[in-house]
């Protein structure tokens, strides 16, 4: 048996305008699969539309899937609300969709929101404008998704376009997250290096893919008593953090 498990926890689906339309469960988890990244965060901006889908499909898969979205906060911050199942994602999902401005999305311009089965056929369309900021604050959405059991981290919080440091400056002393994620286009030992208070914080790294060429570039090795542990998402992410920082990462 593998002693860690690859894990990729920031995937977009075709419910992203801005990520491929094949971004659908089959093709997705194949991929994950044959490039053996055994765990995958599916999130889209916004919402969770494709959640159950991606859940069911991954039952015929050797791939473990977490669910959710990647919430804009009102201050232009991403962060990721992961869960292990399907009704706290679609609850999350409903929270957030009461603070979206309400416009409609532009498909010509901004690109395809669409909503698969688990056999990844075309099951409608979403109409509204997810490419956008929401009026929750970014302590709002971790307070939020770890109400409903969840594990909110972060997004590519070196990133100049809607990174947590880049935007604020600093960590909010009032976001209560486990973990937190560096872009692939930055390793950990470079992302401490330039923020200092990053030292004692446990780090994860992912592809934010978008196409399926993306998928697993970037990964955050977890152990594989970890990998298998049937336990929340919100319970998942405090393990994570002690195995990160045992490990030194
Ligand atoms: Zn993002
Ligand atoms: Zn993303």
């Amino acid at each position: 048996m593998a002693v860690c498990v690859a894990a990729d926890l920031h995937v977009h689906s075709a419910l992203s305008p801005c990520a491929g339309d094949d971004m659908r469960p089959p093709a997705v988890l194949l991929t994950a699969e044959r490039r053996g990244v055994g765990i995958i965060g599916v999130v889209d901006h916004n919402s969770a539309g494709n959640a159950g889908a991606f859940l069911e499909a991954a039952r015929a898969f050797a791939v473990r899937v977490f669910v959710g979205l990647e919430v804009e906060s009102a201050e232009g911050v991403h962060i990721l609300a992961l869960f292990d199942n399907a009704e706290a994602a679609a609850d999350m999902d409903a929270a957030v969709a009461a603070h979206l401005p309400g416009w409609r999305n532009q498909p010509d311009v901004l690109g395809n929101q669409i909503l698969v089965d688990a056999f990844g056929n075309e099951i409608g369309c979403d109409d509204r404008l997810l490419l956008t900021a929401t009026s929750l604050t970014v302590e709002q959405v971790a307070a939020m998704t770890r109400e409903r059991g969840g594990m909110p981290i972060p997004a590519h919080i070196d990133r100049e376009l809607a990174g947590l440091l880049p935007v604020l400056g600093f960590v909010p002393p009032g976001v209560s997250v486990e973990v937190l994620e560096v872009s692939r286009h930055m390793s950990v030992r470079e992302a401490r290096a330039r923020w200092p208070e990053l030292e004692e914080l446990p780090l994860i790294v992912s592809s934010d893919a978008h196409c399926l060429d993306d998928i697993g570039t970037a990964v955050t090795w977890v152990s594989a008593p970890l990998a298998a542990a049937e336990i929340p998402a919100l319970e998942w992410g405090r393990c994570l953090a002690a195995n990160l920082l045992g490990a030194g990462g």
